[in-house]
């Protein structure tokens, strides 16, 4: 009942937008808020309790390889399958995982149930998905003026023209340059173009010496000046002195091409620049698309100006649902495919919703459920991450529970109990703030005895 095809055949019409989708993603990762890292040491061994990660050392440990590999390179495309019952840290894995790849390495979380939005088609939400997991690194060498602003008047205003009357020829900027401090009169396009970029006092920004583009690049506090607003003279950008040949670096997913080109804005910003790699106006992004844009990309790569940043993508809760045939489509092409997929599967559904033949590409790693301990320390870790004081009694009694449901139940008892105890005048959760959640909520073993016991009835 699981495969792959009925799930395809079966249309359900979905009420969830994407707006909402997307809020969904975010309070699902904000549970994991205390997850830093795979918690491992030097020696790659699992710390017992080490960057929020409690216990689970054998699925951390095998993480942890599994990061070496694809640190090296080594390992896309080659899915990884993560097996265990709910709440055994499946999605916490691999949102670690994805942390000690860095922030420039792209993660793309998925929830299977996604996939079924009836609006889009399936194949389609993956194309997306795939695409926003895979990155690509461009190196650009510019002749640039590097300054940091200073000054602009009135520029601590989000539109930097309001309140500064009508010329926009008399606005002053102060660079910071390689060679000492520069007071400038902007000439008005390269006004505008700082206008467009929204720069304000602080901002240290790149002067595009050809085009006059402006590019910001960071902020930084070390400098602020008051400057002489009143002088009129126009000064010409300066030659020579800031100018510097200098390599920049932008990191765009493949799905950020997509997007650019399908909706092209014009301009001089490296996404406007990246918006025009494929010619002609388009309002979507399309199969066809896409192949131009992997045509462009394949040859940026082969120029060394570019190269691939292979992400990963995340697929919580999929064993239900995907279509996992999409990850034998060669539509990526063969140097852009190398994504890794996770399936936070529940339980061992045979075999995991997905085809044998695929399985057995997979390297699988299982979690286990959580002993007391590993439970009661998880609590008290949230509870610091959140805030939240609770007496040890209530901690026992949450641990309890842990251990007879979910680790995610219990974790979820956390907030409404919290909130109870503040009602009732109290500074910290105790047990009866517990019972009083638990007979408020159910968790899910109790919820699916409860429908088979109405559901009995109704038959009878
Ligand atoms: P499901 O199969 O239902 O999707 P899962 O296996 O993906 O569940 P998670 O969502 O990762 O489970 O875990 C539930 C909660 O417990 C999360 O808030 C997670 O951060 C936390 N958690 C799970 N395992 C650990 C752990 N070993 N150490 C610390 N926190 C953990």
């Amino acid at each position: 009942p699981m495969a792959a095809a009925t799930a395809a055949s079966t249309a359900i019409p979905s009420a969830t937008t994407s707006a909402t989708g997307s809020a969904n993603r975010d309070s699902r990762i904000h549970t994991h808020s205390h997850i830093k890292g795979l918690g491992l040491g030097s020696d790659g061994m699992a710390l017992p309790i080490s960057q929020g990660f409690v216990g689970q050392t054998q699925a951390r440990e095998a993480l942890g390889i599994h990061l070496g590999l694809l640190r090296e390179g080594r390992y896309s495309g080659r899915p990884l399958l993560l097996v265990g019952p709910p709440g055994t840290g499946k999605t916490a894995l691999a949102l670690a995982l994805s942390q000690e790849l860095g922030s420039k390495v792209p993660f793309c979380p998925m929830v299977g149930s996604e996939v079924f939005s009836g609006e889009v088609k399936k194949t389609e939400v993956l194309s997306g998905g795939f695409r926003r997991a895979i990155g690509l690194r461009i190196k650009e060498t510019k002749e640039v003026y590097e300054g940091e602003v200073t000054e602009l008047t009135p520029a601590e205003t989000e539109n930097p023209l309001s309140g500064y009357g009508k010329t926009i020829s008399h606005v002053i900027v102060g660079l910071k340059t390689v060679k000492g401090t520069k007071q400038l009169r902007l000439d008005p396009s390269i006004y505008e173009a700082i206008q467009k970029e929204r720069v304000v006092v602080g901002d240290v920004i790149y002067i595009e010496a050809n085009t006059g583009a402006v590019k910001r690049v960071g902020r930084s506090d070390a400098y602020a000046t008051e400057f002489d607003l009143e002088a009129d003279e126009y000064v010409p950008l300066p030659k020579g002195d800031v100018h510097k040949r200098k390599e920049l670096v932008q990191d765009v997913t493949l799905h950020d091409l997509d997007m650019a080109n399908a909706r092209p804005q014009g301009g001089q910003d490296i996404m406007s620049v990246m918006g025009q790699l494929v010619k002609g106006g388009r309002t979507e992004v399309t199969d066809k698309l896409r192949r131009e844009i992997n045509k462009v990309v394949d040859r940026y790569i082969e120029q060394g100006v570019a190269e691939l940043v292979p992400g990963v993508l995340f697929i919580d809760e999929a064993s239900a649902h995907v279509g996992y045939g999409m990850l034998h489509l060669p539509q990526q092409g063969a140097r852009i495919a190398n994504v890794t997929l996770y399936n936070g599967g529940h339980g061992v559904v045979s075999p995991h919703g997905i085809p044998v033949d695929l399985l057995d590409r997979c390297m699988i790693v299982r979690t286990y459920p959580y002993k007391l301990d590993e439970v009661r320390v998880v609590l008290e870790t949230r509870c610091r991450v959140e805030g939240t004081a609770v007496s040890p009694e209530a901690l026992e009694k949450l641990a309890n529970e842990g251990i007879q449901s979910s680790l995610r139940y219990a974790l979820q008892l956390l907030t409404p109990a919290s909130i109870i105890a503040r009602l009732s005048g109290r500074t910290q959760i105790e047990p009866q703030d517990v019972g009083e959640m638990n007979s408020l909520f159910l968790d899910a073993k109790r919820s699916a005895t409860l429908l088979r016991e109405m559901q009995g009835s109704a038959g009878g």
